[in-house]
């Protein structure tokens, strides 16, 4: 069998993805190699399809035990054999594993990497034929990286003290050039093949919303997404608790997570979540990386996170099937405090200065009228073009208004301000006066006796605060670093003084941002799915799972079910010919869905 019958035949595709074929001819021809590719990008087909091409059983190492069960799953329903030894398991349980291995049984054997520094493991390693070790999110080896494992750090050691050395094979999403060159040390991989591919995610939709009140947009976002399913990310474990209740309340089927809750309560909501059986999952950011469902439709964040890292890693967990998917984030003027506070880990004091940079970049996304997928490009440094065309800012119409007199209502308040007493404030304060407030600090200064209070009392708090986020933008103000106090800026004094006009330009909200993947699609759908059948597939797809206990998506990925609605083949042949269905797949579930679409032609 060549690399292209595997492909096909277990794995049902039929053509490789950008990069794919490179890092598996690499493999074979006995180089190491490195793939960084985007989350989704199909990084695990790069070494499982070697893994079947050669002798011996291929060494995977993964960084956590749900992710390596989930992996094993779908190999297996793909008629692939393999295997996986983790601390979760009895004596009793590894011994049976390691008689398949020895046996020859395993095509792959998936370990984490605390297990490498197991003696015992390393001796029955030795008596293995290995042809290749694979390192799956490799940045864990590296201390610039979100998520250092210590562990990681002995694979090196491990490879040097087996009888063989391995090809080895690295595969991250992660972008950061500090952390790419750590992996080739760290591992010491020798003169790979290098496949970096970018870090696009042309089938994301990104979006920005700075709503008034974020619940009932937060609402109105999910109900024009029921029946899929997503992830909502807040700040903070209070915020997860109000959202979660609230969200059952309303009717949602909703699970929580965060470090709160203990063990029990959250494997079971993460499983909940994984095999469909509640659709949001309402987290902090310590849901994640244990997470590869592959069809998850949105990911909402109801707080700003601390830097682009953290949001791109986030969102992008978003749509890792290729399908297209929505990333939102609901900005408000709070959220930048709450990012504060939890970078000074609530000890108060300045953040360091390189993670207020990155704060400062978070920021500057939410805030921007630019393309928002170039803002993150920008930021990962790949060059891109110069609007998308699929994001809320490059589909947004944008109205521009007039706000010379806002403006200069906002800089002489600033001014009056200052000139009572005798040192400038932070925003809060002069949007407080603005709006004719009534806090006890304001009262005490007496500034509630100035002609500029309550000026603006009929304008929103957020309109006001984003009329100065404008003036920042046009240099009338800036806010001076140390105390983070407003002050006048250079062109003020025109504005003030001189008749000359502002602008500011908004994004008028429109509701539904159809998603339309830019990607090359895997193939070319042979018609737009029908979508009460792709509803009829779905719901066989669920009950499919729930009669084998797998999640939903090990036995078709939402593409794969896209594609057969498309079709709706008739034959076994035909049905062979749906992307994502391989041989073992067809065999065991293609008459199953056949049905169902027989049924559905009937009833048309
Ligand atoms: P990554 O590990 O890079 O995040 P995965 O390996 O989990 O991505 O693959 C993501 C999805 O892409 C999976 O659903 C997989 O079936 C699909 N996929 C991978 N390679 C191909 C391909 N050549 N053609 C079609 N789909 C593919
Ligand atoms: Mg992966
Ligand atoms: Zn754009």
């Amino acid at each position: 069998m060549d690399k292209f019958s595997i492909l096909k035949q277990y794995f049902g595709h039929d053509a490789f993805r950008p990069g794919q074929e490179a890092l598996v001819d690499g493999i074979l021809s006995g180089r190491d190699a490195l793939g960084i590719m985007p989350t989704g990008g199909g990084k695990s087909l790069c070494y499982q399809v070697p893994a079947l091409l050669l002798p011996g059983v291929t060494l995977v190492i993964s960084p956590l035990i749900s992710l390596m069960q989930d992996q094993v799953t779908a190999l297996e329903s793909a008629g692939v054999s393999a295997a996986c030894l983790n601390s979760s398991q009895s004596p009793e349980e590894s011994r049976r594993v390691w008689n398949r291995v020895r046996r020859g049984e395993c095509c792959l054997l998936y370990v984490a990497p605390e297990r490498l520094e197991n003696q015992r493991f390393l001796e029955l390693a030795a008596s293995l034929e290995i042809p290749l070790m694979a390192v799956d999110e490799a940045h864990c080896i590296s201390q610039w990286g979100q998520d250092f494992r210590p562990s990681y750090l002995k694979i090196a050691a491990f490879v040097s003290a087996l009888p063989r050395r391995p090809v080895l094979a690295a595969f991250t999403a992660t972008a950061t050039a500090r952390v790419q060159k750590d992996v080739v040390r760290q591992l010491d991989l020798r003169d790979p093949v290098r496949v970096i591919t970018g870090f696009d995610r042309p089938n994301l939709f990104f979006d920005v919303r700075r709503p008034r009140k974020k619940l009932p947009e937060l609402l109105a976002l999910l109900e024009e997404r029921r029946g899929r399913s997503g992830i909502v990310y807040c700040a903070t474990r209070s915020n997860v608790e109000r959202v979660w209740a609230e969200l059952n309340r309303r009717g949602f089927s909703a699970a929580r997570y965060h470090a709160g809750l203990d063990e029990e309560e959250r494997r079971v909501s993460q499983e909940d979540f994984q095999y469909d059986r509640r659709q949001i999952m309402v987290a902090t950011n310590a849901f994640g990386m244990g997470i590869d469902k592959s069809n998850v439709s949105f990911v909402i964040h109801y707080n700003m996170p601390k830097n682009l890292e953290s949001y791109y890693q986030e969102a992008g967990r978003a749509g890792r099937d290729g399908e297209a998917a929505d990333c939102v984030l609901l900005y408000g003027a709070g959220d930048v405090a709450t990012a504060r506070i939890l970078l000074t880990h609530g000890e108060g004091g300045e953040p360091e200065p390189r993670e207020l940079e990155r704060l400062n970049a978070m920021v500057d996304y939410c805030k921007t009228n630019d393309c928002l997928r170039g803002r993150i490009l920008d930021y990962f440094g790949q060059p891109h073009p110069e609007r998308c065309g699929g994001c809320g800012n490059c589909r947004g119409v944008f109205s521009q208004a007039d706000i010379t007199t806002q403006a200069q209502m906002i800089l002489s308040c600033i001014k009056r301000v200052r000139d009572r007493l005798g040192y400038y404030v932070g925003a809060a304060l002069i949007v407080q006066v603005l709006r004719g407030g009534h806090g006890h600090r304001l009262k005490e200064l007496g500034l509630d006796r100035l002609s500029t209070y309550g000026l603006m009392r009929e304008e929103p708090r957020e309109r006001v605060r984003a009329y100065l986020d404008c003036l920042e933008a046009g240099e009338c103000v800036y806010t001076e670093p140390e105390h983070a106090t407003l002050r006048l800026g250079p062109r003020a004094g025109a504005v003030l003084f001189h008749g000359e006009r502002v602008y500011m330009l908004s994004r008028v909200e429109r509701r539904q941002p159809e998603a339309v993947p830019e990607r090359k699609p895997d193939r070319i759908p042979a018609a737009p799915p029908d979508q009460s059948l792709l509803s009829a597939l779905r719901a066989e797809r669920t009950r499919l799972a729930r009669q084998e206990g797998v999640p939903p998506y090990i036995i078709f990925s939402n593409a794969a079910l896209a594609d057969m609605a498309a079709r709706a083949p008739r034959t076994p042949e035909e049905f062979l010919e749906v992307s994502g269905v391989g041989q073992v797949k067809a065999r065991r579930y293609g008459e199953a869905f056949l049905a169902v679409i027989a049924a559905w032609r009937e009833s048309q």
